[in-house]
């Protein structure tokens, strides 16, 4: 399996630190609003490559952080004369049901920073002691003059980094523009601040809460982190900076990195109008397996561009998985198995991995599904029943990487639906049609279309309608 490292600027052999287990990092939001689709974009491709770990029988520990202490947090409570938990609160847990809508698998810890403090200063007393801190006015900063790998990740040299590639102008009493703070000591009026005996009242820079806490939970040097390429510089380099420096080991063996998502080719903003949340979308009645969709079928490291006409394209090829299931589920033909389906599965689940192997690219491996649909269509009227066991299992495979058949809903609706149809098939016989009607629209609420055929009624999922109100917004 081979995946491009941006350490290194090359495409490298993956190797586990621990055999089977995955340590796995992931930037996450900063909780001040509510997380547009540039956001999910990258939380998208990172859940694609995560549960494709998973898939080949990796365990993957994932841990992804809440930023809820920096300038935009502050700044909205102060704004609004609250505090901190009360701003973040609401983004965090709008945050999460947008997760759940789109069928990304839960980390297993989402630390805040607000809640890591003490893990923070302790790295920074670790940097003080090995020399690569410095105090100036009563903020602390780092050095990274007095680091030999600064820039390394990057890819920019010491001399570029003093021509000024980025300055971080707020921080005006550094000794090196290209110092980063680490202990922002308190300004006269702060309402937001913690205490250090060390250090004295402040808060923590930003880029340290990723280094302390991805250490906490995952040890001092862990496989995998991943974040959009915004995040290369500085925030990823600062992180190295301060965790090789604090522990003198390495930090994160593969640096993964998600390009960006523009609108209609143009960079999304609020001032162009071309600035989506996912409730937007799901307010137009665009079913979140449809955006989801979208979403992961564009490799990780390629620009995405959202348009509505993509949209409508990911749609259709939604569609044809789930009519493919759906024709296959309604079959009743003979009893056995035949050899050309069973090499048919074998041969397409080998390209799938081949694909995906290859620095995860999905626009091969979902080529191999297409294909794979269209070859078992043609040989629909040989297919025997352990045939279309064998292709529904092959598809739940591939779906437990791609995600875009909601497997836990359908297995509690399976049972419900099948409940309401028993009831209203007996309201039809009993001639209570206003009743059998009723449950037909129950159902066609929740997304769920019902096909009276001779054998009996059956049903399908439809456009599922938006489950989100704008209306706390
Ligand atoms: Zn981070």
């Amino acid at each position: 399996m081979r995946v491009y490292n941006t350490l290194t600027n090359s495409l490298e052999e993956f190797k586990e630190i621990k055999k089977g287990i995955i340590g796995f990092y992931t930037c996450g939001p900063t909780v001040y609003d509510y997380a547009h689709i540039g956001n999910f974009r990258s939380y998208m491709a990172e859940d694609l490559i995560k549960r494709y770990f998973l898939y080949k029988g990796y365990k993957v520990i994932h841990v992804m952080n809440i930023t809820d202490i920096d300038d935009k947090t502050i700044k909205k409570a102060n704004e609004l004369g609250v505090s901190l938990n009360q701003v973040t609160e609401k983004y965090i847990k709008a945050t999460m049901e947008d997760i759940d809508t789109l069928n990304i698998l839960r980390a297993d810890h989402y630390p805040r920073a607000t809640e890591h403090v003490d893990e923070m200063l302790a790295l920074v007393e670790k940097l003080e002691e090995n020399g690569y801190a410095y105090r100036k006015e009563n903020s602390l900063y780092f050095s990274i003059a007095k680091f030999e790998d600064y820039g390394k990740l990057a890819n920019i040299s010491k001399e570029n980094l003093k021509l000024g590639v980025s300055v971080d102008t707020d921080e005006y009493e550094k000794e090196d523009a290209q110092d980063f703070v680490l202990w922002k000591g308190k300004k006269e009026g702060e309402r937001f601040f913690w205490s250090s005996d060390k250090f004295g009242e402040g808060r923590p820079g930003w880029h340290l809460e990723c280094s302390a806490m991805s250490m906490k939970y995952l040890g001092e040097h862990f496989d995998i982190h991943m974040g959009g390429v915004d995040n290369i510089f500085p925030h990823h380099e600062n992180e190295i900076a301060q965790s090789q420096c604090g522990t003198g080991e390495k930090y994160v063996n593969y640096w993964l990195h998600v390009q960006h998502l523009v609108v209609d080719n143009e960079k999304m903003s609020k001032s162009l109008g071309n600035f989506y949340i996912l409730r937007d979308l799901l307010e137009k009645g665009y079913d979140p397996m449809v955006i989801r969709y979208l979403l992961v079928s564009t490799h990780y490291r390629k620009l995405l561009n959202f348009t509505f006409e993509g949209l409508e394209q990911a749609k259709q090829s939604l569609k044809r998985i789930n009519d493919f299931i759906f024709t296959l589920k309604g079959l009743k033909p003979a009893d056995g198995e035949t050899a050309g389906i069973t090499g048919l599965i074998k041969q397409s689940e080998v390209k799938f991995q081949e694909q995906m192997d290859s620095d995860f690219n999905i626009s091969g491996a979902l080529g191999a599904l297409f294909d794979f649909i269209h070859e078992a269509n043609l040989k629909q009227k040989e297919l025997k029943t352990g045939d279309i066991d064998n292709i529904l299992d092959f598809m739940d495979r591939l779906n437990s990487v791609l995600g875009v058949i909601k497997k836990e809903e359908e297995g509690v609706l399976d049972t419900e639906i099948e409940e309401k149809i028993k009831q209203r098939t007996q309201a039809r016989k009993e001639k209570n049609f206003q009743l059998a009607d009723a449950i037909r629209d129950e159902l066609k609420a929740k997304g769920i279309v019902l096909i009276d055929t001779p054998d009996g009624t059956r049903w399908k999922q439809g456009v599922a309608p938006p489950t989100h109100s704008r209306s706390d917004r």
